[in-house]
């Protein structure tokens, strides 16, 4: 399909935003607060817009600057995924392009000539690119709708998505007056807002906040036992054929998982920053345009992402801080079907990044900040109760009722009085001098003859062999769950031998008394007998229950799901065709309700959610051929 701007369809301009929304989007109602937001842009107002991932933040400045005069001018540090946005609003029938070095020079000139004669609704640039004198002079003659700003909270020096040329965005507020600026951002807590109104120059702005929950993600934190086998077991029970996204903190654990993934028979892909720029690029490429692929990736891969199917977010390794974490879980189930969250962490996490901790370089400040962070995510961890209400907490939102959408929702952890138990295990940490590491600790309790504990004379001090009511994995569990709460250390030398603490001393001298989480012997959520060595996953019909079930209950009617199956068929030839992923042709929700409804002409094709104008032109003929192609259903076999 040619995709260059002046053969795309031009709508005649609608002149009210429900309009717009429903004959470009082909959405019928707006969400949350958007309607208000895009009001307020509309009208020439400045504002910072704080939503969820997958909350509609993008439509907040799409639609106004369709409404006003001009272009609108989108500032994004994502080079490698303004293609995608573009060719997604050209899909829609929006005339949008961008401008960054990859692009040739005869078509960054063809680009610049359309903006100045007014032929562009949007146009997408990189910071720095905006930031060059000769697109600033650019921008200056031609006439502007709006300037949005995403991914906001990179102005901010505290966060970890820093970007130096963000500070130097103020620029749009001394050189474009009259020219009303959204910053948008789905992380950031108040210092953070703080900065991105100050640094914008939003001070007379409004700031619109939406929840942060994302209540269709399930919440899962499992204690680490069989490590990958763990994972495999986790996405072959529950994801079989699923896009998903796996993070480990190193380069080598995410080759070594991807390759694991492999072996078993999953499409899984790697992404650090030491592969090659253009393997990386071509894996990212790759899991945004097929359907079913997992990556596995260092945190380096994902802001950004938009891809609306992605199923679960996978963590092998503790995150640093509960922002990371709630940021990238977050890019599961942009689309609002359900979605997972899979945590799985052990003793030897708590230990290392207690280590880290203690012998790090940073001044006492920094160490605080760390500090907290790392208490924050581990309490996160460890807590027996609803586990959306803590995180949400820490974002300042509090949730009346339990959610009832996390592990320790649906399934209360089993708690017990802990004091005898860690009374022994902190007593007997002292006796061996606070020399000693998780191992050698437990191997004492356990009254382990080891010729180590003999040498160091061990087997005949008093705490020898008193731990026999609990097994290896029971101690692990305890000294976890006794490191996670601060009431063991680790040494500043980076040895990893444990100590006590000043917390620890009423647990010790009998002052105090402590609940401990049983850890779950084996956590099954799900469906059983369907293994991790599944052979090759089913490429054609991914997911399609869970998603049909999330729609409409749909799950009993197989000539649905086999419909929808076909859909999908037809939607990846048509992506493929287009050079584009195949969430940009139609979302799965939209399919989903083309399968249950069975639209026959293009009127109730049209009602479809999802479905506006443009593509009822570009791709109603052919969706609804496939449709009308099935036989009926009496004379279809019977199942
Ligand atoms: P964000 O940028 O906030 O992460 P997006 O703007 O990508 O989220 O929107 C998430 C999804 O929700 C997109 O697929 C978008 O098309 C859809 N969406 C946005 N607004 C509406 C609406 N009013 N009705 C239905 N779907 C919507
Ligand atoms: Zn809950």
């Amino acid at each position: 399909m040619d995709m260059t701007p002046s053969s795309v369809y031009i709508l005649a301009m609608p002149n009210s935003a429900l309009d717009i929304l429903k004959d470009v989007f082909g959405y019928d109602t707006f969400r949350g607060r958007q309607a208000e937001i895009i009001a307020h842009v509309a009208g020439g107002g400045d504002c910072l817009v704080l939503m969820p991932t997958g909350g509609g933040k993008s439509l907040c400045y799409q639609l106004p600057a369709l409404l006003r005069p001009g272009t609108g001018v989108v500032i994004s540090p994502l080079i490698a995924l303004m293609q995608d946005q573009v060719a997604a609003m050209r899909q829609l029938g929006v005339r949008a392009a961008f401008l960054n070095s990859t692009l040739p020079a005869a078509d960054q000139r063809r680009i610049e000539t359309l903006l100045r004669q007014r032929e562009l609704d949007l146009l997408y640039l990189a910071p720095e690119r905006l930031l060059q004198e000769r697109t600033l002079a650019l921008l200056e003659q031609s006439e502007l709708a709006l300037f949005a700003i995403d991914e906001a909270h990179c102005v901010s020096q505290w966060g970890h998505d820093f970007r130096p040329e963000y500070l130097r965005l103020d620029v749009l507020e001394q050189r474009f007056t009259a020219v009303p600026r959204l910053a948008c951002t789905a992380t950031a807590d108040q210092r953070t807002q703080d900065e991105i109104v100050a640094k914008l120059g939003l001070t007379d702005g409004r700031v619109f906040v939406t929840g942060f929950d994302r209540p269709n993600i399930r919440y899962r934190v499992v204690p680490r036992t069989g490590g990958r086998a763990q994972l495999l077991r986790f996405i072959g029970r529950e994801y079989p054929t699923a896009a998903g996204i796996v993070y480990c903190l190193s380069r080598r654990r995410v080759e070594q998982t991807a390759d694991y993934l492999c072996e078993h028979g999953f499409r899984a892909l790697p992404y650090h920053a030491g592969l090659p720029n253009s393997l990386r690029k071509q894996n990212q490429q790759r899991f945004l345009r097929e359907d079913g692929l997992i990556i596995v990736a260092t945190i380096a891969f994902g802001m950004g992402i938009d891809k609306p199917d992605v199923r679960f977010v996978a963590h092998l390794d503790l995150p640093r801080s509960l922002e990371a974490y709630y940021q990238e879980t977050g890019r599961a189930g942009r689309d609002g079907l359900p979605a997972t969250a899979y945590l799985t962490y052990g003793l030897q996490d708590v230990i290392l990044l207690r280590r880290l901790l203690e012998t790090s370089e940073a001044d006492d400040r920094h160490k605080r900040i760390e500090r907290q962070r790392l208490e924050a995510m581990l309490g996160y961890c460890e807590v027996a109760s609803c586990r959306r209400r803590v995180l949400l907490g820490h974002f300042g939102e509090q949730l009346a009722e339990p959610c009832g959408n996390c592990d320790t929702c649906l399934t209360p952890p089993e708690t017990f009085d802990g004091t005898v138990v860690a009374q022994k295990a902190l007593s007997c940490v002292a006796r061996t001098g606070q020399r000693f590491g998780a191992l050698y600790v437990i191997d004492v309790l356990l009254g382990k003859q080891t010729a180590r504990i003999e040498r160091f004379g061990h087997d005949r001090i008093s705490t020898f062999g008193i731990g026999s009511e609990l097994d290896r994995t029971g101690w692990r569990s305890v000294l976890r769950q006794l490191m996670a709460r601060g009431l063991l250390t680790v040494d500043r030398e980076g040895i990893g031998s444990l100590q006590l603490t000043e917390a620890s001393q009423p647990l010790l001298q009998g002052e105090a008394t402590l609940e401990l989480r049983r850890d779950p012997l084996h956590v099954t959520i799900g469906r059983t007998g369907r293994a991790g060595r599944t052979g090759s996953r089913r490429q054609d019909s991914a997911d399609e229950p869970l998603v049909l079930k999330a729609v409409a209950g749909a799950l009993d009617r197989p000539e649905v799901s086999e419909r929808f199956a076909r859909l999908r068929t037809l939607r990846r030839r048509l992506a493929a065709e287009a050079g584009v992923p195949p969430y940009v042709v139609f979302h799965d929700k939209t399919l989903a309700a083309m399968a249950i409804h069975r639209p026959v002409d293009k009127e109730q094709f049209l009602a479809i959610s999802g479905v506006g104008q443009v593509k009822l032109t570009t791709y109603g003929d052919q969706f609804l051929a496939e449709l009308n192609a099935e036989p009926p259903a009496a004379e279809r076999p019977a199942d």
